[in-house]
Order: C-alpha cells, then structure tokens, then sequence
C-alpha cells in the first residue's frame, strides 16, 4: 500500500482540493512552487501504463478544470504537468499521479534539462509503436 492509498482512504491527511468518484486532487507535500498539485486516480494502479481507461478518463477530464483552478488561486499564467513512471524516470511514489506545477515569475516551478536528438529510423519505430497497440 502506497502513502497515496493511504491518503484516499483519509488515514494520512491531505489539502484536499477536488475529489469524486474516481479522483483526488491535494497539495503536494514538497511543493516545487506555490499551487504544486497532485491529481490521482483512485485505482491503485503505479504507472499509466497500468491504468484502466476509465481512470485514465477520469484524470483527463478533470485536468482542465483543475489547471484552471490553479491558475486562478495562483495567478500562474505558465504551468507544467509532470506524470513520472518507474524509480528511473523519477517516481517516488508508486501511485500513479500527475503534477501540475504552476511556472511563477519568480522562476518557481519545474526546472527541465531538454536535449532533443535527430529522430532516427523513425517508419519502422511508428509501426512498432502502432503495431503494439
Ligand atoms: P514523484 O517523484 O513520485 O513523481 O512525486 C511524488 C510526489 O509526492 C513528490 O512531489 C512528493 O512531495 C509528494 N508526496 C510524497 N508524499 C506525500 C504526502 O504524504 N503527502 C503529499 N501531499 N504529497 C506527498
């Protein structure tokens, strides 16, 4: 059991700022600045990858509203969504979970190291990916 499944079911406190059937959205714990939010599904599912897409719905439909909602508190104009999955692409916590990390003007927020590289072999890797499906 995740510290995510114990706050779901109101063992371990949160700052609850929307919850329904199939979600629960609260501050983060570590803010990486003002607003930094958490959205979960309440399927305990650790990756995406492992989420049903009922819960995947669930999430999605939220975001906007929720992105919304931060924006207005924070007054954030800029903003980052976040989804980690596996220790190696920095998750912490196996619950599945987005990140919505408001871009303030102080430069609070996400920081991100981006090297893009030349998209190789690129037919052949769609179809794969396609394929699999
Ligand atoms: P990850 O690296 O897994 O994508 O991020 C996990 C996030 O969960 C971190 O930003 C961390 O601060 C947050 N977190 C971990 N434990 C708790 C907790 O008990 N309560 C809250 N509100 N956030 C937590």
């Amino acid at each position: 059991m995740t510290i995510f499944s114990k706050i779901i079911d109101g063992e371990i406190p949160c700052h609850r700022v929307y919850e329904d059937e199939h979600v629960l959205a609260f501050l983060d714990i570590g803010p990486l600045s003002r607003g930094h939010t958490l959205l979960i599904p309440k399927m305990p599912a650790a990756t995406m990858a492992e989420l049903s897409d009922d819960a995947a719905a669930a999430m999605g439909r939220v975001l906007p509203r929720l992105c919304r909602a931060v924006m207005a508190a924070t007054g954030c104009t800029a903003y980052n969504l976040l989804q980690n999955n596996g220790a190696a692409a920095h998750q912490e916590v196996m619950h599945v979970h987005v990140h919505i990390i408001p871009k303030h003007d102080d430069g609070t927020g996400l920081d991100l190291t981006w090297r893009p590289d030349t998209l190789d072999d690129a037919q052949s890797l769609a179809t794969a990916i396609a394929n699999a499906m």
